[in-house]
């Protein structure tokens, strides 16, 4: 049996996928913005890099050295860069697998500098600036100006390639014309210390789409890393009608359909995951159980039926239960059931091992 005939099943359709690609592309051209690629929500899946690397971004990009080392093993074309502040125990691959990383910390910054001097290469800088998400970046303007003339006159084995920003990661923060005039102005900042212009100013990633296309994004802001609203065609914000939202199916094989009581008989105590639960008694009805649970794909509320009148009840680690009384002359064991993912279920699809995934042109 080939995977195509194997379940559970994480099918990618690359045309759409290139379609999407294509389509933001040509957006961000018009506002002379530049995309950086990232790949991580797919754990670098190697045929969708494919798709990426034929695209002819600046960058491509992970959150993870271990995704990297898998593109440049691939042959990728297109410079690699890490987007999480790296590790001080992983500089060594850093420099020799990534052209460049999201940098944060001036000790790091001095030791990566070190690293790459002793492997004879130039590694770019992106340095992140933190305007209120409160995940990474300088958060003294007086430190970040300090900080990229350090890397533009005394590291010679870095290259400063610009600075960034990131929203909706821990603190929820939207992005806006207020920060992004921020960032703006600390660029600028930033330039006239240097004594010369940035080649990126980054806006952040696929949250701040929304501002790209409906004309808000400032002149001056240059780079968006976009990750899942060109694998997904929406985000918060943003849900442009010319990207595909299907670019992926995750399929489900049913394994048992029968009819049962909604509500649980005997004594309740907890779930298998230790948690107390309320069931709501709808009498009889026909359940189908699928073969793939929460360590297939974490949430099972994260998954959507494509099927009207499939309706998700709960999941333990290895199955999901379905209501299909309103469908049940149309579903039997040995069924495949299709479902929508969304980011978290599509990360944790492609990062575990016992899941088929087969891709379509
Ligand atoms: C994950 C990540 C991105 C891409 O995020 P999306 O929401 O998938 O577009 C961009 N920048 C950084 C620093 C990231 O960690």
């Amino acid at each position: 049996m080939n995977a195509r005939d194997r379940y559970p099943q994480l099918e990618i359709d690359l045309g759409k996928l290139k379609e999407n690609l294509t389509a933001l592309r040509e957006r961000c051209q018009d506002s002379f913005v530049g995309i950086i690629g990232v790949v991580k929500g797919v754990n670098a899946w190697d045929c969708a890099v494919r798709v990426y690397d034929e695209m002819g971004f600046p960058y491509l990009a992970s959150s993870r050295v271990d995704q990297l080392r898998k593109m440049r093993e691939m042959g990728v074309k297109t410079p690699l860069m890490l987007i999480r502040i790296p590790m001080l125990s992983e500089l060594p691959d850093l420099v020799s697998l990534a052209d460049a990383s999201l940098q944060s910390d001036l000790d790091t910054i001095r030791a990566t500098n070190a690293e790459a001097a002793r492997q004879g290469k130039k590694h770019g800088v992106l340095l992140m600036i933190d305007l209120g998400d409160l995940r990474e970046g300088f958060w003294s303007a007086e430190e970040l100006v300090d900080a990229a003339v350090e890397v533009e006159r005394e590291l010679d084995c870095l290259e400063l390639l610009g600075v960034g920003v990131n929203f909706n990661c821990y603190g929820s923060i939207k992005p806006d014309k207020r920060n992004m005039q921020g960032l703006v102005s600390l660029a600028h900042d930033v330039e006239t210390a240097i004594g010369r212009e940035l080649r990126f100013v980054s806006g952040g990633a696929s949250t701040s789409t929304y501002m790209l296309l409906d004309g808000t994004l400032p002149y001056r802001v240059n780079c968006l890393r976009l990750g899942e609203i060109g694998l997904l065609g929406e985000t918060d914000f943003a849900s442009p009608e010319f990207l595909h939202k299907d670019v992926f199916t995750f399929r489900m094989q049913v394994v048992e359909c029968r009819d049962k009581p909604s509500h649980p008989v005997g004594q309740l105590s907890t779930d298998a995951f230790h948690r107390t639960r309320t069931y709501v008694d709808r009498g009889i009805r026909r359940r189908a159980l699928c073969a793939a649970g929460r360590v297939d794909y974490g949430d099972c509320f994260d998954l959507k039926p494509r099927m009207e009148g499939v309706e998700i009840l709960g999941a333990s680690s290895d199955h999901t239960i379905l209501d299909v009384e309103a469908v049940k002359d149309k579903i039997k064991v040995g069924d495949i059931l299709e479902f929508d993912v969304n980011y978290p279920s599509m990360v944790n699809l492609t990062n575990t091992p016992g899941v088929f995934l087969v891709s379509k042109e």
